[in-house]
């Protein structure tokens, strides 16, 4: 018996709901299936805010719906969920899902490998994460469907988890990040009781597939509010987990500055619209782990170089496994670690095979966060910065002044 919210009281604005949503929910209901827009999208309604990708639950079976859609593809096989295509514009329609976890298969940490079944729109709502993300929107009658005091929740700023706490977070050890993620980017409050089993449970994110804690720390870094998701992921002792020593990284002061800077660079080119590599961001996540090895071969005796190779091969290795990094991140990442040292070579010929480098702006970019971490001197990066942006005659006499 979910509450039933009129307009008058969620405040949604019509017109910030996509019309392939109100496209899909609609085909859905003439064809005598209930339809509604849930999760993300109503959370962002809710909030005034356009979102930026729709999800629909529905009562028909992924068959069914496909049936009603000229572009439309079931995926995936642990659950199967529709992919409605529009021109560019993609929605995921999932079907109802059941609560059936007690007889679902689990791993010997109690993780739900597997909940197929399909059930009500309650036990739909039942198995959502948070309460804020449990709410269906339909377009048609413009209510919101509340099962779980979301709306109360969106008021008081508060992420609460739904049903028993340690349950939810052992059936699935995500969820630990996931409140994180939208209490940092939200500037909501982690309720109390959903806040405290996190400390305790937090080494379960080491059984989840590396895949998906990949696919969670992408999505948390790319949030705009990549800064303060770190920092409560280190407050509810997250990190440990996450990126193999980037615990040690984060209490070295200049390791932390380095990410600090990394982060809020990050954050402010979210803000702007501009893009993101993932592999600049694990670049710089790793930078002092690469750094410290580095150090250390160098002072075995190893030339600057071929250290610094081995140094990204053994981190990029000790990652891949944690992290499933895909194979083009992993080269980008290389790259822009391979590119410092020859910063520092400014002679002849050098700076400028360098500034023809594909992802020279990557490399630079890097560089400078170098020198504002306090890692390297300025010197360096301001010299790069007048090089970058001078003309050739310019250039010449910059390069003639260092050999
Ligand atoms: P955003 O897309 O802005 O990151 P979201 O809440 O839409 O946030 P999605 O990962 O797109 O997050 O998931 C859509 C919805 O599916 C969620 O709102 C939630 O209801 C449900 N959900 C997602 N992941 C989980 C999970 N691990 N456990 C339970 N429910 C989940
Ligand atoms: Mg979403």
């Amino acid at each position: 018996e979910p509450e039933i919210l009129g307009p008058e009281q969620h405040g949604i604005d019509p017109k910030l709901v996509s019309s392939n949503a109100v496209r899909v929910t609609s085909s859905l209901q003439e064809a005598g299936f209930e339809a509604f827009v849930v999760g993300g999208a109503v959370r962002d309604l809710l909030l005034g805010i356009k979102p930026k990708d729709f999800d629909i639950a529905t009562n028909a079976t992924p068959e069914q719906v496909k049936k009603l859609f000229r572009r439309a593809f079931i995926i995936g096989r642990r659950f199967q969920i529709v992919h409605v295509m529009f021109g560019q514009d993609l929605l995921e329609v999932t079907t109802f899902r059941g609560t059936a976890t007690d007889h679902a298969p689990k791993d010997e940490h109690g993780r739900v490998l597997r909940d197929n079944t399909f059930g009500s729109q309650a036990e739909d709502a039942e198995r959502r994460d948070f309460t804020i993300n449990a709410m269906y929107y339909n377009p048609a009658t413009q209510q919101v469907l509340d099962y779980h005091g979301g709306m109360r929740d969106m008021r008081a700023k508060l992420l609460r988890i739904i049903g028993q706490p340690e349950a939810r977070y052992r059936e699935d050890p995500v969820r630990m990040l996931r409140v994180v993620r939208f209490a940092a980017k939200l500037k909501f409050e982690i309720e109390p009781t959903t806040a405290a089993p996190i400390a305790v449970m937090a080494p379960l994110i080491n059984n989840v597939p590396a895949a998906r804690v990949f696919d969670e720390m992408l999505k948390l870094l790319m949030s705009g509010s990549a800064l303060a998701c770190l920092l409560q992921l280190r407050k509810a002792g997250l990190h440990h987990g996450l990126l193999p020593l980037l615990d040690v990284v984060l209490e070295q002061p200049l390791g932390f500055r380095f990410v600090t800077l990394a982060l809020e660079a990050t954050d402010k080119r979210i803000a702007s619209g501009k893009t993101v590599s993932p592999g600049f961001l694990f670049a710089s996540l790793l930078w002092h782990q690469v750094l410290e090895k580095w150090n250390a071969y160098q002072a075995a005796g190893e030339f600057p170089i071929p250290a610094l190779h081995l140094s990204a091969d053994e981190v990029l290795e000790s990652q891949t496994e944690k992290l499933a990094l895909q194979r083009k991140i992993g080269s980008d990442m290389r790259d822009i670690w391979a590119m410092q040292p020859r910063f520092e070579r400014r002679n002849g010929k050098n700076p400028y095979k360098l500034l023809e480098h594909v992802r020279f702006r990557a490399g630079y970019d890097f560089l400078l966060l170098r020198c504002s971490s306090g890692e390297i001197d300025r010197e360096l990066g301001d010299w790069w910065t007048a090089f970058y942006e001078a003309d050739e005659f310019a250039r010449a006499e910059m390069v003639s002044a260092i050999s």
